[in-house]
């Protein structure tokens, strides 16, 4: 399906400008010279394309709105006759991918959504072991089809250790991949998370389905029959 953009800009010969290369692009565009009007159209949409100077509501109020919103994910390339390094740490600040000044290329610009949306999209990776699910794109695991409830960490170091099937990681190793090398926790957090995620895979110390204590070393995903 190809991905929708809001273009919002007042001045009509660039609007229609960019909608044409946009669409030209293959992107379906939704255009319209009302930063309120776009408002009511953001379902659905995968980037935005927003002037900066509109006559109804400056774009960098709507963008604060937006980032605070339930759209709030939708990455944003802002437009903009200023220049001035202010205004571009201004805009980024309040929240936009991307920035764009006047006058610019329309090519340029095309080029510039297609990176935004390439940036934004999760990956949508779903591994499967048995009957365990592991979708990297919205961070859910599945047992038998039943969502897990997992805190994030748990999830990531279920994902990583999914992800590396069958290799031995110790936990110093665990706390660098998953907890990162600037966290200041001990082994004993690692050894913490797998009991607490052997308990959401319904699965013992000694007889583990999926997580496995390999003595002296650390733990790993088995491979699945
Ligand atoms: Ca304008």
């Amino acid at each position: 399906m190809a991905p929708t953009v809001l273009l919002v800009e007042d001045e009509l010969a660039v609007r229609e400008a960019l909608r044409f290369h946009l669409e030209h692009a293959g992107f379906t565009v939704r255009a319209t010279a009302s930063a309120l009007e776009a408002w009511d159209w953001l379902a659905g949409v995968d980037a935005v394309v927003l002037d900066w100077m509109l006559p109804d509501q400056p774009g960098l109020k709507w963008l604060k709105r937006l980032r605070e919103s339930d759209f709030a994910s939708i990455p944003v390339l802002m437009l903009t006759a200023r220049a001035s390094e202010v205004d571009r740490v201004e805009g980024l600040d309040s929240g936009a991918d991307d920035y764009l000044t006047k006058p610019f290329s329309s090519p340029e610009l095309v080029a510039r959504v297609r990176a935004l949306l390439r940036r934004s999209k999760p990956q949508q990776t779903t591994l499967k072991h048995g009957s365990l699910e592991v979708r990297a794109g919205d961070a859910q695991a599945f047992l038998d089809g039943v969502k897990l409830e997992l805190t994030r960490r748990e999830f990531d170091l279920l994902g990583f250790l999914a992800a590396n099937v069958g290799r031995v990681f110790s936990r110093q190793e665990l706390l660098d991949k998953v907890w990162g090398l600037d966290f200041d926790g001990t082994e004993r957090t690692v050894d913490q998370h797998i009991t607490q995620l052997r308990q959401r895979l319904n699965e013992t110390l000694d007889q583990p389905k999926f997580l496995e204590t390999v003595r002296g070393k650390g733990y790993r995903m088995r491979v699945q029959a």
